[in-house]
């Protein structure tokens, strides 16, 4: 057996932690300083809506390898609190006219025109001129999924506790400090996965500069979209780094109403003046919301911000040693982190076999 230890109880620790747990061979613990029932702004994983809305500009392995699995769980293991959406996305006409990338702060990918994602996810297609509001030149359908992340995380806990993962925790000062958090007393572990996210910047041994955080501001609310979860391609009331998009959870999760993308903002207190501006645009998006009233009919669960880990350059998933011990980083997945969560899973497992082949570890070698 090979003895690992993952840093780290977000969806990136957790998907890691059971695929390596699937694999067998493995022996691991789960170290982390928040774990699911928490709620701080800098354990982001809680405040995803979350859905699958591709974001890369073209075919990524991240987001092209967990669509068939979070697809699938949402066909067959409800208990995992996953469930299919039309996500319609609308392209302002005043965006498309200024050209370019429509990047807006979130995604590259999302808005362009025929995109690559067009292939992978189902029923994809351009809405027609008679369907598109007001303002709107272009938009687009496709069948999604929406995670409601108070249940999705602690099943997968539930997934990773029945293939025999223990859980501690512990705050980490530097990322070797794992060397000595093994459950299996004495055992230093063959292989640490730092699955830190946004705290990877901070993590001795790691201090990673390019990471800061993307704060997210949203209003969960209890009002229905009509089982449609809506994205506009920008917004004209507040800053740039405003967003519009509405996600309705499963299983009674609420209704997600978003956003901000604010990079290299810590603020993790909900602004009131944010709030009201993304009730508004999401009442306008979409009118199902309150049957056609304004925001006075939304019913507000609670305000909340997480700060995405945002990294400039991209996701960082690779080995080094430290210390003398091999790390594998998954760290730095900004606003995809559940709808890549098993590609970069799978990649990590394919880094941990390369170790594993090297150090002659493991049953299955
Ligand atoms: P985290 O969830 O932050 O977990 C990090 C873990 O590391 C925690 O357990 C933490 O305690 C631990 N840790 C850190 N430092 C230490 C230390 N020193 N010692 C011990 N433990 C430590 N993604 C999507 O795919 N779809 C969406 O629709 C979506 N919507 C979003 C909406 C909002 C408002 C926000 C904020 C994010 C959204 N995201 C979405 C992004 C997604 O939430 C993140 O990419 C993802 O949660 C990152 O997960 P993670 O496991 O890498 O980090």
């Amino acid at each position: 057996m090979s003895t690992i230890v993952v840093v780290g109880a977000g969806v990136s620790g957790l998907t890691c932690a059971l695929q390596l747990a699937k694999q067998g061979g493995n022996t691991i613990t789960v170290v982390a300083k928040h774990m699911p029932g928490d709620y701080d702004a800098e354990y982001t994983s809680p405040f995803a809506g979350a859905n699958v809305l591709p974001m890369a500009l073209e075919y990524n392995r991240w987001e092209g390898e967990t669509w068939p699995v979070l697809k699938k769980l949402a066909e067959t293991v409800p208990e995992a609190g996953i469930h299919f959406q039309t996500s319609i996305l609308y392209r302002r006409a005043k965006d498309e006219a200024a050209g370019g990338s429509l990047a807006g702060p979130l995604s590259e990918g999302l808005f362009v025109r025929n995109p690559w994602f067009k292939d992978l996810m189902p029923d994809y297609v351009d809405l027609p001129a008679s369907e598109l509001p007001e303002g709107m030149s272009s938009g687009s359908s496709f069948t999604s999924v929406c995670i409601n992340t108070a249940i999705y995380l602690p099943w997968l806990v539930g997934q990773c506790r029945a293939r025999g993962v223990v859980f501690k925790r512990a705050v980490l000062k530097h990322i070797s400090d794992a060397a000595s958090l093994s459950h299996i007393t004495g055992r230093k572990p063959d292989i640490i996965i730092n699955a830190t996210g946004l705290l990877s910047c901070r993590l001795g041994g790691v201090m990673d500069k390019k990471v800061m955080p993307a704060r997210g501001q949203v209003v969960v609310v209890r009002n229905e979209a009509a089982g449609n979860m809506v994205s506009t391609s920008g917004t004209d009331d507040g800053n740039d780094d405003e967003l519009c998009y509405i996600m309705q959870r499963a299983a009674g999760g609420g209704t997600v109403l978003g956003g901000t993308y604010m990079k290299g903002n810590w603020d993790g207190v909900p602004d009131p003046n944010i709030a009201t501006r993304i009730m508004k645009r999401a009442v306008e998006a979409c009118p199902a919301l309150t049957g056609g009233k304004g925001i006075e009919a939304l019913d507000v669960i609670r305000h909340a911000v997480g700060l995405r880990p945002y990294r400039e350059g991209g996701v960082r998933i690779e080995k080094e040693k430290i210390d003398g011990t091999w790390v594998v980083h998954n760290y730095g997945h900004g606003g995809w982190g559940y709808q890549g969560s098993w590609g970069c899973a799978f990649r990590v497992q394919e880094l941990v076999d390369e170790i594993k082949s090297e150090l002659k570890v493991g049953s299955k070698l």
